[in-house]
């Protein structure tokens, strides 16, 4: 009987708890932050990741590599979790994410080896997290919409250091001009803009589409490439017989029933086209099939048809052309349709696809991204995804803040003095906060082979005479005025500091981990992470190579 309620778990489980708990979980979510931190700025390295199929992905993407690493530690993937958020809610500052998840778990080490419990570091980051939003966003700086200069910066930032950086000026024009077409009244939506990848030429030769790119071609050869001032039509439903389904089952007895059944068809397709033909409409993308017939009677009245259009593609034509999307096409009028300048069927990246252009208020675009090679495409696609989430989360917000460790600099310094007002052992987590912060400055002069001490006393001395959008600028290795070289949108650093510090605090509150199965690799996770991350400088020299082909690559 005693030994009865012992034997609640399977004798597969695992279950390790208190200190053991706790400081395996911390192991395993530095080892993630570690394997991140050297990719950190404009400076960081690359990775070249390798999956058991051997298809390769070489980036500088934080989430990407994460993503790509295929974790298994419940701790580690709590920490990858900051990058996916980071990466829903802004699509940049990922790596920063992270890192300073990783950073406010090893400063909770110490002071947890010091017997300070995991509930007053829980609130002490909790309270620190609070200030230094705060703290951030009074020095944040207004940003009008119309403030292209500023935005262009913003999307010039992302791409430092990243695969689009050769042709940063270029993409960060288009990024910019993409996002204020699609901008809505309160919100952007990126997934308005679609990009496009084509291999063989140079980043340079990327341009933007102001309208939507069709990924189909038309339905019938006898159908015209190209109409000029074309009215629009918008169909998701197929352009067929309703009826042909149910008429099937009916036994036809006599030849002249089933020709009887055949010319009704046809009766009733030539109806439908006819429809669409009175409504004015010169072409017509249908998110469903179109009967053989239809396509025929369509090409011949002289209309571009698309059948299996996406229904992502009709909702961008809807937003683009000002179409209304028909589901009855008997009901089809002049009214309903949309307009563009231009619609072509041209060929990209191989295949045929419609281009739909010279609209009037393009609200949804399409970038055509050029690049060397797969690999260099790719990690471009990636840089401009990260380009196109900032500057639509300056526009949605309004606010900017100078990077380049500026902010993370200010921070550590007034929540130090935040610290002393508070008191108490919350004091000491607030502190240990502060000093977590810094892990970024740090590791921006780090990556690019500068003293981390020599900079962060600079970069403090500056603040502390008030000049707050002092950063690190990689390139020129001096601490300068970063408001018109590293600008970053405010909700990046916001972000960031939010969803560390709820990773940090709730791997610090699980004293008992419980595994049904087994709980692979456990405290020597991070050996198994060591191959593809390598901690400190010896990942870095490690990853010389690799950052160096990535580097080549982005120059092509
Ligand atoms: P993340 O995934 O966090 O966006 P990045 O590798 O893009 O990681 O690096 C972002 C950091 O690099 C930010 O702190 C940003 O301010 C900084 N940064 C950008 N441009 C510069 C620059 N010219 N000099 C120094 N730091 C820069
Ligand atoms: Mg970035």
């Amino acid at each position: 009987m005693g030994n009865q309620p012992l034997i609640v778990l399977s004798e597969e489980s695992q279950r390790t708890s208190g200190k053991d708990a706790q400081s395996m979980n911390i192991t395993a979510g530095t080892a993630v932050a570690e394997s991140v931190r050297t990719t950190l700025g404009p400076k960081g390295m690359d990775k070249m990741l390798v999956d058991s199929s051997g298809s390769v992905v070489v980036t500088n993407d934080g989430v990407t590599i994460l993503d790509e690493m295929d974790i298994e530690h419940p701790a580690a993937n709590m920490v990858v979790e900051v990058a996916q958020t980071q990466e829903d809610e802004v699509g940049d500052g990922t790596t920063t994410a992270v890192v300073i998840a990783g950073e406010l778990l090893s400063e909770a080490e110490n002071l947890l080896d010091q017997d300070i419990h995991a509930t007053i570091l829980a609130q002490g980051y909790r309270q620190a997290a609070e200030e230094a939003k705060e703290i951030v966003e009074d020095i944040a700086i207004e940003v009008d919409e119309d403030d292209t200069d500023v935005l262009e910066s913003v999307a010039r930032t992302a791409m430092t250091g990243k695969g689009a950086e050769s042709a940063k000026d270029h993409l960060a024009e288009l990024v910019v001009r993409a996002v204020q077409s699609v901008a809505d009244e309160e919100s952007v939506d990126t997934d308005n803009v679609q990009i496009e990848t084509v291999v063989g030429s140079s980043i340079d030769e990327s341009t933007l589409v102001e309208g939507v790119i069709v990924g189909k071609d038309r339905v019938h050869e006898n159908m015209p490439k190209f109409k000029q001032d074309a009215d629009i039509a918008l169909i998701d439903t197929a352009i067929e017989v309703p009826e042909t389904e149910l008429d099937t089952e009916v036994n036809v007895s006599d030849p002249d029933q089933l020709q009887e059944f055949l010319d009704q068809e046809e009766e009733q397709l030539r109806e439908l086209v006819d429809n669409i033909v009175a409504s004015g409409a010169d072409v017509v993308f249908c998110q469903k099939g179109i009967d053989d017939m239809a396509q025929h009677y369509l090409a011949e009245e002289g209309i571009l048809a698309v059948r299996r259009a996406k229904k992502s593609d009709i909702s961008a034509l809807a937003r683009s052309t000002g179409a209304r999307i028909i589901s009855n096409i008997e009901d089809i009028s002049e009214d309903d349709l949309g307009f563009a300048g231009s619609v072509t069927e041209k060929e990209l990246a191989g295949d045929e696809k419609i281009f739909v252009e010279d609209v009037d208020d393009a609200r949804a675009v399409s970038l055509i991204l050029q690049g060397g090679t797969d690999h260099v495409v790719d990690e471009v696609e990636r840089a401009i995804e990260d380009s196109l989430g900032v500057v639509a989360a300056t526009l949605e917000d309004g606010k900017v803040v100078p990077g380049a460790g500026a902010p993370e600099t200010e921070l550590s310094l007034q929540l130090r003095d935040f610290a002393d007002s508070v008191g108490g052992r919350e004091q000491l987590a607030i502190e240990a906060f502060a000093d977590a912060i810094d892990v970024i400055p740090r590791t921006l002069a780090e990556n690019a082979g500068l003293d981390p001490i020599d900079s962060l006393v600079e970069l403090r001395s500056e603040h502390d005479s008030d000049n707050t959008s002092y950063g690190l600028n990689a390139d020129t290795g001096s601490v300068d005025d970063m408001s018109d070289v590293a600008v970053e949108p405010l909700r990046v650093k916001t972000q960031a500091i939010e969803s560390a510090t709820e990773a940090a605090v709730m791997l610090l509150r699980i004293d008992d981990v419980i595994a049904a199965g087994d709980l692979k690799g456990g405290q020597g996770d991070d050996d198994d992470d060591e191959p593809a991350g390598g901690p400190g400088a010896g990942g870095m020299g490690g990853m010389g190579g690799m950052g160096g082909m990535g580097g080549m690559g982005g120059a092509m």
